[in-house]
């Protein structure tokens, strides 16, 4: 579920979950969006899990994985930032507090985007937080956020796995460490079996990037066809990605690189879900 997270976070985040002495808030620092959101869902399920351990198979593990728990609310900025109305009907569905789970949570995952007028409504309620209310916030950094909240909230920093993590969690889903595309023998295998041929030309992830996002769509075109191949695109630019990285560890660019990195490995895996691979693709495409 979240393989661009290191462990030592996942340890720590384990570890206050299952403690007796939870927080009302915490807050999330971490470099790209993608890579926040995946430590506050990994951090809500650990919370709302039966088990502690985000099993996946539990009853509120399960609700939370289909998005059907009543227990949940995400704030997201409504255009550039999230208002004070938003806040206020937050506020409004909290007041009673959880219905099924030990806990409601309310997750602004860019809790940098909040008004002025919006944080200090959210500090209001962090003052008396209604019982079995916590807040699971994230910001690029802490001094992102106002003071006053940060004062009140448990800051978590949170850390990118080692390349070596990345590296096995991608083999293990299929990734290669070939050099080139055409001698990818998964590639190979998995277009043989989807009856297609590989495409001769695929463009690479910095063509991709450097057209604008209107026409990626055309540049991408051939490969919307077949599940497989979609797969198979995604896989080559996550390679790319990583070569990328590995080769500029200390790049100013690699918390985009990370991000990228992360929304590729999660469209990797959501493909099985969905039908309609053009779709997907054109999707993701516009999101890099
Ligand atoms: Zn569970």
């Amino acid at each position: 579920m979240t393989p661009v997270l290191s462990q030592a976070t996942i340890d720590r985040l384990r570890q206050i979950a299952s403690g007796s002495a939870i927080s009302h808030c915490y807050l999330l620092t971490g470099p790209a969006a993608a890579f926040r959101n995946d430590a506050i869902r990994l951090f809500e399920m650990l919370l709302h899990c039966t088990h502690k351990s985000a099993c996946g198979d539990c009853v509120p593990c399960q609700r939370l994985e289909t998005e059907n728990d009543p227990d949940t609310l995400t704030l997201i900025a409504d255009g550039a930032s999230i208002k004070i109305e938003q806040v206020r009907d937050m506020i409004d569905r909290i007041k009673y507090g959880p219905t099924s789970n030990s806990f409601f949570t309310v997750k602004i995952p860019d809790a940098q985007t909040l008004t002025a007028q919006a944080s200090n409504a959210v500090l209001k309620t962090l003052e008396s937080p209604p019982e079995g209310v916590i807040f699971l916030l994230g910001a690029p950094s802490r001094a992102a956020v106002l003071t006053t909240i940060t004062s009140r909230s448990q800051v978590i920093p949170c850390t990118p796995s080692s390349p070596e993590q990345i590296s096995n969690y991608l083999l293990s889903i299929g990734f290669t460490n070939t050099e080139t595309w055409q001698a990818s023998p998964n590639a190979a295998l998995m277009a043989s079996k989807a009856g297609t041929k590989l495409p001769h030309s695929v463009p690479t992830l910095a063509e991709v990037l450097n057209t604008p996002p209107a026409q990626r769509i055309i540049l991408t075109h051939p490969l919307g066809k077949s599940k497989d191949l979609v797969h198979i695109c995604l896989i080559k630019w996550s390679e790319e990605l990583w070569q990328s990285i590995q080769k500029n560890p200390t790049d100013p660019d690699i918390p985009q690189a990370i991000r990228r990195l992360d929304l590729l490995v999660e469209n990797i895996l959501q493909l099985r879900y969905n039908l309609n691979p053009r779709l997907h693709l054109d999707q993701i495409l516009v999101s890099l």
